[in-house]
């Protein structure tokens, strides 16, 4: 699989770095999306126009924000192939909000909603197609939200945003992953700041990384504002964790 990160900032966006979105390319035409907060979701590509199914992590603005507008543009492109959006249940007043805001006469009619609950590691949907079933756990946030598995034949890559670290059913559904995409919202010196947040900094992440006993951690959900050197992150995740660690800025891809 193919993980291109859309958008990689925290809260507070910069020039490059926008909010929280990454688009999958299973493989067999089997391509998602992992939340749709960026604005370069609007960039007219035909690969994120034609995503088959859309899992939103939770309802704050910085990972729902142009998922209207992606709608529209999906609509003015005649677009009639089903659409699922994925979302926690408590999520689905905030998303037809922000859908309706682009879409005045109403959500497009090829759109369809699943909620669901996030609670233990949970089966949400298998794309036979592509050989991939895509997993849910509850993540550790200041609303309901969830963390994402992606579990194609034995490699499995787990991308979850916006967490406290040492949340234990994301620890569940990370285990043994051949990558981990983690928060790393706040910086080293404020970590217990950032938990009580429910967020990480890059010592939580690490720290997640190797009790998940995961071959590859990802650094998202970070704000460039503050660490202007992508390598102080770096540093401060191999603190706890000695497998590879990467920063996935905007437009970076990972291939897994
Ligand atoms: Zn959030
Ligand atoms: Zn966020």
């Amino acid at each position: 699989m193919q993980i291109e990160v859309l958008g990689s900032s925290s809260f507070i966006p910069t020039i490059k770095g926008s909010w929280s979105s990454f688009l999958i390319n299973l493989g067999n035409r089997d391509r998602i999306l992992i939340d749709a907060g960026t604005r370069r979701l609007l960039g007219l590509r035909k690969d994120v126009l034609t995503v088959n199914h859309i899992f939103i992590t939770h309802r704050h603005s910085d990972h729902i924000m142009f998922l209207g507008a992606l709608l529209r543009r999906m609509k003015r492109n005649n677009r009639k192939k089903p659409l699922t959006i994925y979302c926690p249940v408590n999520a689905f007043y905030h998303i037809t909000g922000f859908i309706r805001f682009y879409n005045p006469k109403g959500i497009p009619e090829f759109v369809n909603f699943e909620t669901f609950t996030p609670d233990e590691p949970e089966h949400i949907i298998t794309l036979p197609k592509s050989n991939t079933e895509i997993w849910a756990a509850a993540a550790c946030h200041t609303t309901m939200a969830a963390g994402y598995g992606i579990l194609q034949g034995n490699t499995k890559v787990v991308i979850v945003p916006d967490t406290a670290p040492n949340c234990k059913t994301l620890l569940a559904l990370a285990k043994g992953a051949r990558a981990l995409f983690h928060d790393t919202t706040f910086p080293t010196a404020v970590h217990s700041f950032a938990m009580a947040k429910g967020h990480s900094s890059p010592e939580g992440a690490g720290m997640d990384a190797a009790k998940a006993e995961v071959q590859t951690l990802v650094l998202i959900h970070t704000s460039r504002a503050r660490y202007r050197d992508a390598q102080n992150l770096v540093i401060g995740a191999a603190r706890y964790f000695d497998g590879d660690i990467h920063v996935g800025e905007d437009k970076s891809t990972f291939t897994f």
